[in-house]
């Protein structure tokens, strides 16, 4: 091992240098490797004597785990952590730790962007100036924002600070959050059918799973009674789209702004591409040149975290704990 104490490997990452990481690790005097593999034999070829990896897409399933005899922590870039079996984690004592708030402030501010824009309709006079056509009245009428209804659907990290920053342009917030019993003054909680029914503006924050796929459709569409425009920086199949695009048509809302799509990237066909009230971004709302960094370093400092014997401020499968190859000191 060349003198080191403890050997990292990455085993794929697409983030251009791994400057970060190696910092981060340099603290405990660990070798740091990227590997750069995905095939399940290659993983297991570069990971079988690392103490601790850090990972992106390669997929870890129990084979993998159980061909780590070493490995006492495992870092996911981001926060999903679908691409490894956490049971056989868990069972092997490994703990999986991950990132989930590296990009509040860049999602949050993804989503107050497209609402000002869409409300002041800044990409179609865009469109228009630089067409050559110079008349504000081609955008009439434009409502005030000030004293309108903010609807948040899910109103964890991300909902929280829209909501908190966007009250300072006198929007007056709400939420749907069926987890959360009590919010910051000033943020009043709703059933979904009076969020739906009373606010200007919905925007979407709560993560996808079975119960809220297609969360938003038809139906709800119908109940909303303001001509609201909706944000979605969420994940796309939260909104049916179908049920957005129809929505969108019969003028039931007033405009969408999404970084997220059901299907991404969109087929060049999908009629969202070709309206003006509509405004799209390539899921770009977690990115910025900071946000990554930090992300780097902190799933780094996850693995330094587990190799020095304290608890990761994130861990995935908490029922690891107290029975995990590497002792923890605290929690
Ligand atoms: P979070 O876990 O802090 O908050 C999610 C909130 O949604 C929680 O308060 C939870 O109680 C609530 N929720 C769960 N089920 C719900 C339901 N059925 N109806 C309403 N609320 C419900 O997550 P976060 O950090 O705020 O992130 C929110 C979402 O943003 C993530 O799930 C992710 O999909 C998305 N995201 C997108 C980007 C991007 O690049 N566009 C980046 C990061 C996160």
């Amino acid at each position: 091992m060349g003198g080191y104490q403890y050997k990292v490997v990455i085993t794929d990452c697409d983030h251009g240098s791994i400057e970060e990481e190696k910092e981060e690790l340099s603290r405990i005097g660990a070798e740091l490797i990227l590997v750069q593999v995905r095939e399940e034999q290659d993983v297991i070829q570069s990971c079988h004597d690392a103490d601790g990896i850090i990972n992106q897409y390669s997929l870890l399933n129990r084979r993998v785990l159980e061909n780590l005899p070493k490995c006492k922590v495992i870092s996911r870039y981001g926060v999903g952590v679908d691409s490894i079996d956490l049971k056989a984690a868990t069972e092997l004592g490994i703990i999986i730790a991950n990132v989930p708030d590296y990009c509040i402030d860049e999602v949050a501010n993804q989503t107050i962007a497209m609402l000002l824009a869409l409300t002041r309709k800044i990409a179609f006079f865009d469109k228009k100036v630089k067409s050559g056509q110079w008349d504000f009245r081609l955008g009439i009428p434009i409502y005030r924002a000030q004293g309108k209804i903010l609807g948040l659907i899910g109103c964890g990290r991300i909902g929280l600070e829209v909501g908190k920053r966007i009250q300072s342009f006198g929007i007056k917030v709400i939420a749907f959050d069926p987890f959360i019993k009590s919010l910051p003054e000033g943020i009043e909680l709703k059933s979904l059918d009076e969020l739906l029914s009373i606010a200007d503006f919905i925007s979407i924050h709560c993560p996808l799973n079975d119960s809220t796929f297609h969360l938003i459709g038809e139906n709800e569409f119908k109940k909303m009674k303001k001509r609201p425009i909706i944000i979605n920086t969420s994940r796309g199949s939260i909104i049916d789209e179908k049920a957005l695009i129809w929505a969108l048509n019969e003028g039931l809302i007033s405009g969408a702004g999404l970084d997220v799509l059901e299907k991404e990237p969109p087929n060049l066909d999908n009629p969202l591409l070709n309206m003006d009230n509509v405004i799209l971004s390539p899921h770009v709302g977690f990115y910025s040149v900071e946000s990554i960094k930090e992300l780097k370093r902190r799933a780094a400092e996850n693995v330094v975290n587990v190799l020095t014997g304290i608890c990761p401020k994130s861990v995935v499968n908490c029922e690891v704990i107290g029975k995990s190859r590497a002792p923890l000191l605290s929690k």
